[in-house]
């Protein structure tokens, strides 16, 4: 990855000492980033990319086209966390996504996505038994972080559905894409995940990330956050099993603690160093599995052209039944497609589509030539699975460019490209790691439960308080 460093840091040189190093600017980072700053201390936030937000970011086109990276629904209690811990600006731009549909071998159906909507198609649409229908609802309801960890998703559904992989698709395929979850997974993951989505439906950010992102730095910078673009942290740097600074381009800043927002396995194995660690928790951290990477594909009409409404989510796919594995396959059968209508960027007045699928870093393991014939296939067979939804769309399109596992990879510095952090033993590394190296945190997908727009801005605001609790004890 080429790092630069930033006009912006050239001109203003960094302070020798902060009370606190964030490293990268994920939604967990940012969020950390303002709570502390909030409490009084001063911060430090560093992105290597040129970009602030990492997963919460988008791009442009020449030709005014912008499109949205992870722009496409999270659970009401966004509103919350934005009002409580951001500002009522940004709370008050969320909005719903009123369509949502999903198109497969077996059913077609749209859907508000909330938990009255869920209950009527299982009684009516599945013809799934009234008091089987609010069980399952009263049972994820109540499941907690505390639960039993064995029991997995897939036991979950037997329990309540034996046979009906209709209606496990309608459950689960959504949550599958949200967060890279699968059937074999902890049920206790669905559950909170379905949960929070399952409240109220899905939502997005009138004006799209562009227009949140400036909000958040607006807000950042009056609380006094020191940000930095194309600042790589090198090292954390560690002496007696205590973190007291970050290396960043060459150059080392002290604090008092530092939060990682960077990939946990990164984080522990790649900037902390190996000889710092104690070989049990060395070995927990290697262990611990990563989630999922991702392809997308992003489709920009020309200025003026214009498409009836399909939808606002729509959940497609070609396979017979829903697969955990087929999901990330190479031989794409399922993809979500998220239609960003003009009504979201008003100025613009135009249509772009994502579709996106769960896909594996070592699929995409491919010479020069085989990647760029890979990623023209992507984008080809894309278009003929929009085609069911919108027969002309070939004639509209204005940009076509296609991301792999590889381009997460190359952006956000995520190992594999992971998309949405690690599997469930991660949350606990990610939790014990402030025992192993003092004043050393972390933050950001992780553990399935954490992941998402959502959930990682609630564990930003978590740790946020933990490291405030140390930083606070050091001062005494
Ligand atoms: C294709 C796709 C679709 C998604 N769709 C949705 C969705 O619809 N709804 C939803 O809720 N979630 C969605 N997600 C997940 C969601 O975007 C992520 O869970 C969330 O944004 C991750 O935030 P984070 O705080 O973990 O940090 P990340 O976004 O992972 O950011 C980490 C940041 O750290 C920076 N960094 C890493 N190492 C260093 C270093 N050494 N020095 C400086 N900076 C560094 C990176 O550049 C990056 O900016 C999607 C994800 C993907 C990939």
């Amino acid at each position: 990855m080429m790092i630069e460093a930033s006009p912006a840091s050239r001109e203003q040189a960094l302070q020798p000492a902060y009370d606190i190093i964030i490293i990268g600017s994920g939604l967990a980072g940012l969020t950390a980033a303002n709570v502390l700053a909030k409490l009084g201390h001063s911060v430090l936030l560093l992105e290597q990319h040129f970009n602030f937000g990492g997963l919460a970011t988008w791009f442009t086109r020449p030709g005014g086209q912008l499109f949205d990276i992870s722009l496409h629904g999270f659970p009401i209690g966004m509103v919350k966390s934005c009002r409580k811990y951001w500002t009522a600006e940004i709370a008050n731009s969320i909005i719903q996504l009123k369509r949502i549909r999903f198109a497969n071998p077996q059913f077609d159906l749209e859907t508000a996505f909330d938990v009255d909507d869920f209950k009527r198609l299982l009684k009516t649409r599945f013809q799934v038994a009234e008091p089987v229908v609010d069980d399952f609802f009263q049972t994820i309801r109540r499941m907690n972080f505390f639960d039993d960890h064995a029991l997995t998703t897939r036991q979950l559904f037997a329990r309540f559905f034996p046979g009906r992989d209709d209606v496990v698709r309608l459950l689960m395929e959504p949550i599958a894409y949200a967060n890279g979850s699968t059937l074999d997974d902890p049920a206790i993951t669905y559950g909170i995940v379905f949960s929070n989505f399952m409240s109220k439906g899905v939502y997005t950010f009138s004006g799209g990330t562009d227009a949140l992102l400036a909000k958040m730095r607006g807000e950042l910078r009056r609380n006094g956050v020191v940000l930095r673009a194309r600042c790589l942290a090198e090292k954390i740097i560690v002496a007696n099993r205590r973190a007291c600074g970050v290396r960043i381009n060459g150059q080392d800043i002290r604090a008092k603690a530092v939060l990682s927002n960077a990939n946990l396995k990164r984080t522990i194995l790649e900037l902390v160093g190996l000889e710092h660690l104690s070989p049990a928790f060395l070995e927990e951290t290697r262990a611990v599995r990563l989630n999922n990477s991702s392809c997308q594909v992003y489709l920009g009409l020309r200025e003026g052209e214009r498409i009836e409404p399909i939808g606002d989510l729509i959940f497609a796919s070609t396979a017979p039944r829903f697969d955990s594995q087929a999901l990330c396959a190479p031989r794409i059968t399922s993809r979500t497609f998220s239609v960003y209508y003009p009504e979201l960027r008003p100025e613009s007045g135009r249509y772009a589509i994502v579709s996106s699928t769960n896909a594996n870093f070592s699929d995409w393991a491919l010479g020069t030539e085989e990647y760029a014939a890979a990623k023209k296939k992507l984008i080809e067979d894309t278009l003929g699975a929009l085609e069911v939804f919108v027969p002309n769309i070939r004639g509209k399109i204005g940009h076509a460019e296609a991301a792999t596992p590889r381009t997460f990879a190359r952006y956000t510095g995520h190992l594999e490209g992971a998309s949405f952090g690690t599997k469930f033993e991660g949350l606990k590394v990610s939790q014990n790691l402030p025992n192993e190296i003092a004043g050393l945190f972390h933050t950001g997908s992780v553990g399935i439960i954490m992941s998402g727009w959502l959930g990682t801005v609630n564990y930003g605001v978590i740790v946020a308080n933990n490291v405030d609790k140390y930083v606070r004890e050091g001062r005494k």
